[in-house]
């Protein structure tokens, strides 16, 4: 099995990533959350325009990415849970456990820092929230992000495998939590403990600057309520909060070209923590 995995990582990813893809699609056409604002057509074109150049950016230029420090630091065993005896189920979870707090953690860096918040902001720039939000990300933010997993992996010596399950995990969650669906509110209460929901995740895309800095996690709902970024609801209601950032409001300045160069431009605004 763990052969297999290993032999077929990006097939794995690719497929989970388009079913995951299709399905969420389906669910936003048969229990839409929220009505659109802008051009479905255009968004999706850039949104999967950004999945599109990070996955081909990667590939090209990291080619082994987290998994290659993974297997190498495994076979000279560096890392914490390389030095540790554990059965390797326990192995696996504490290293998809880890990797979770390291993303909340630099999500919440790329709020805090005014320039990695440059770049983090053009997923924030999406005027409406629905599945392809969630692949959109500046091709240097998702550098920034191997880099950082690559030395989390490194410090924690997390496995192959665990790194493989936790990319699509993070994958599949992320495709989830950004859906423009509507769940059951009793349904969404349970879910939320177990995950982070769709009506959770859309708090932190709300143009009112404390919904936004809040709700830090992609995959598990616990670091938030643990550290103290956990909001529970947007004051305006799930269907009647404005979505995006206050500075960026022209669909025509939201295609791919300008989002593309938008890090680049103009000033932070006001979202970063210390603004
Ligand atoms: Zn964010
Ligand atoms: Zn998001």
């Amino acid at each position: 099995m763990k052969q297999f995995i290993l032999g077929h990582e990006p097939v794995i990813r690719f497929s989970f990533f388009l079913g995951i893809l299709i399905l969420m699609a389906i669910w936003e056409l048969l229990a839409r959350r929220r009505p659109l604002t802008v051009s479905k057509p255009s968004r999706w074109y850039s949104n999967l325009g950004f999945a599109f150049i990070d996955t081909l950016a990667l590939r090209l230029l990291l080619p082994t990415q987290a998994v290659g420090v993974a297997l190498y630091i495994g076979k000279h065993g560096w890392g914490i849970l390389n030095n540790v005896t554990l059965p390797g189920w326990a192995g696996i979870v504490l290293g998809i456990l880890g990797l979770d707090l390291v993303i909340y953690l630099q999500h919440a860096m790329f709020h805090a820092i005014p320039s990695f918040w440059r770049l983090h902001r053009v997923h924030h720039t999406d005027l409406d929230f629905d599945v392809t939000t969630g692949i959109r990300f500046h091709p240097i933010e998702i550098f920034l992000s191997m880099g950082i997993k690559m030395a989390a992996v490194m410090v924690l010596g997390a496995s192959a495998i665990s790194v493989i399950l936790f990319e699509v995990l993070l994958n599949a969650t992320s495709m989830f939590n950004h859906g423009n669906v509507r769940l059951p509110v009793r349904i969404d209460r349970v879910l939320r403990f177990l995950v982070v929901t769709p009506d959770m995740h859309r708090v932190h895309h709300s143009v009112v600057i404390q919904e936004h800095n809040s709700n830090f996690g992609f995959n598990l709902p616990w670091w938030d309520r643990l550290l103290g970024t956990y909001q529970n609801q947007p004051a305006r209601g799930h269907e009647s909060m404005t979505i995006g950032l206050s500075q960026f409001r022209e669909p025509k300045r939201l295609t791919l070209p300008w989002l593309l160069i938008l890090p680049f431009f103009g000033k932070p605004g006001k979202y970063p923590f210390n603004a």
